[in-house]
């Protein structure tokens, strides 16, 4: 099973595919924003800040925090979501790969346009367990409104997905992606794939990358 590496921008579905993965592979999952948002939970205003308002926390701070983490990554299949987000993080996210050789990675970009992440943004509700919904999208409701299925917890909505917030988020990808992509791209390791559409087809196209 390949090492996967999302580069995405904001309500692409990296996550609902990520949970889709776990289950059905036993991947395991880093999220970066998941990471920043126990940060914030623990006080740290800047962060909190910066994810209000659309943007980028700094290089150094991502990578030291993924540091921590990802030598936990070493004996199972694993999903890297959220990182990198400019070409410095792809390049201090390759040296950490080489020091702890880790081997079969590809990189997926998922592709949606602005007009899909905003209608897919306020649908989206999330749980502290890590699961995420849709309201507006049939198989990713919850089962009992506004409650999280696995673990009865209430779903709340982040404060960064609003239509203005996503606007932003989504500007700062389309700014940095280009180079992020060629250097994959000349790593011989890129898939792109189209994230609109059917989440059964979307994620059926993703299976026959990792299994290529
Ligand atoms: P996400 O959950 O991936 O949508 O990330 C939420 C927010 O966390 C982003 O809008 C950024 O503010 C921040 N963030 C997540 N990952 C990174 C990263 N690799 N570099 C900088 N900021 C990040």
């Amino acid at each position: 099973m390949k090492n996967i590496i999302f580069i995405a921008p904001p309500a692409s579905g990296k996550g609902t595919l990520s949970n889709l993965l776990k289950e059905n592979f036993n991947y395991k999952h880093l999220s970066t924003g998941d990471i920043l948002r126990d940060e914030v939970d623990s006080g740290n205003e800047e962060v909190k800040n910066l994810i209000e308002n659309g943007q980028l926390v700094s290089d150094e701070l991502i990578m030291s925090l993924i540091n921590k983490k990802i030598s936990n990554l070493v004996d199972t299949p694993f999903i890297l979501d959220g990182c990198p987000r400019t070409l410095k993080q792809v390049h201090l996210l390759d040296e950490v790969i080489k020091n702890l050789d880790l081997k079969n990675i590809i990189v997926v970009k998922l592709n949606i346009d602005l007009d899909t992440a905003k209608k897919r943004i306020l649908g989206r509700r999330n749980c502290k367990c890590g699961k995420t919904y849709n309201v507006y999208i049939d198989e990713l409701k919850p089962r009992v409104e506004d409650v999280c299925d696995n673990c009865g917890a209430s779903l709340y909505q982040r404060s960064d997905d609003t239509e203005e917030k996503i606007v932003v988020r989504f500007n700062e990808y389309e700014k940095n992606i280009k180079p992020i992509a060629e250097f994959y791209k000349n790593e011989g390791i890129l898939h792109e794939m189209d994230a609109t559409g059917e989440l059964d087809k979307i994620f059926e196209s993703l299976k026959e990358i990792i299994n290529d």
